[in-house]
């Protein structure tokens, strides 16, 4: 699937590193990802996630609380995927859904899928490599992604930022999208412990440009954080975390436990 950041020609493994037919190489690191962002596609030295926010994202996600939301993941991943199929997980984060999914598609006998995800934190990339060696992980931005034009039969888009084009570039011709957003009452409880007047999220209009709606799917929970540390690294994923001040922030420090509904919606498109 993968191709060479600067000539665009295919990418195969030769050994620890991926090589294009022009030789330009890319060292596979330790843990097992490649790093396919060239500088120029940097906006800073260190782009994405920094280490403490991925460590922090991992540490929440690893104890399962969205366990209900990668479980409707990986059923609709299950249901639109094929023998041989290529998966891509565009902004995969530390990995965490990308591995249920890669775990999904693993489970099914002859699926012989290839999953890749790829994402711009470098951190991101080498946890998400550590925690599962069935796909291949790349640091690369969901604005230039690294493979081939037509060459993807799923994406997935999880909480990652949205590059439409690139999407619809990358997908075969009827080739699956399957995305995640939260729904109205998505932490509420979290959200009423640090706001006087929280407001219910904005769910907006399902239509996307140049993909047919196929569905959305509800999920809903209630989720039980025993401790302040999962708390703050659950507040610390949100996008709340950067709005709230100082007070807000108080508040949440004093929280020592909380109960707080979870609400997601799993919405699955078709390329036109
Ligand atoms: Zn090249």
């Amino acid at each position: 699937m993968l191709i060479c950041p600067k000539c665009g020609g295919a990418l195969s493994r030769e050994g620890k590193s991926f090589l294009c037919p022009q030789r330009h190489c890319f060292d596979i690191a330790k843990s097992g990802y490649v790093n396919l962002l060239t500088s120029d596609r940097m906006n800073s030295a260190l782009p994405g996630d920094n280490k403490l926010m991925v460590q922090s994202r991992k540490k929440f996600l690893d104890k399962d609380y969205y366990k209900p939301l990668a479980d409707a993941l990986c059923s609709t991943v299950l249901r639109y995927a094929q023998s041989g199929c290529t998966v891509l997980d565009a902004g995969c984060g530390e990995g965490y859904y990308t591995e249920k999914i890669a775990a999904a598609l693993n489970s099914l006998n002859g699926m012989n899928a290839e999953i890749l995800g790829l994402d711009i934190s470098k951190s991101a990339a080498d946890y998400a490599a550590r925690r599962t060696k069935s796909a291949q992980f790349a640091v690369a931005s969901v604005f230039h992604i690294p493979v081939g034009t037509e060459s993807c039969h799923i994406v997935t888009s999880l909480f990652a930022p949205w590059c439409g084009e690139e999407i619809l570039r990358v997908l075969k011709k009827d080739g699956i999208l399957i995305m995640a957003i939260p729904s109205e009452r998505h932490l509420w409880q979290l959200k009423c412990a640090v706001y006087d007047e929280p407001y219910p999220n904005e769910v907006k209009d399902y239509k996307l440009d140049g993909f047919e709606f196929l569905g959305a799917e509800k999920v809903s929970g209630e989720i039980f954080l025993p401790c302040n540390e999962d708390i703050a690294a659950l507040f610390s994923m949100t996008p709340y975390f950067y709005k709230t001040g100082a007070e807000g922030h108080r508040r949440l420090e004093n929280l020592d436990s909380l109960t707080t509904e979870i609400g997601f919606e799993v919405l699955t498109y078709r390329k036109v």
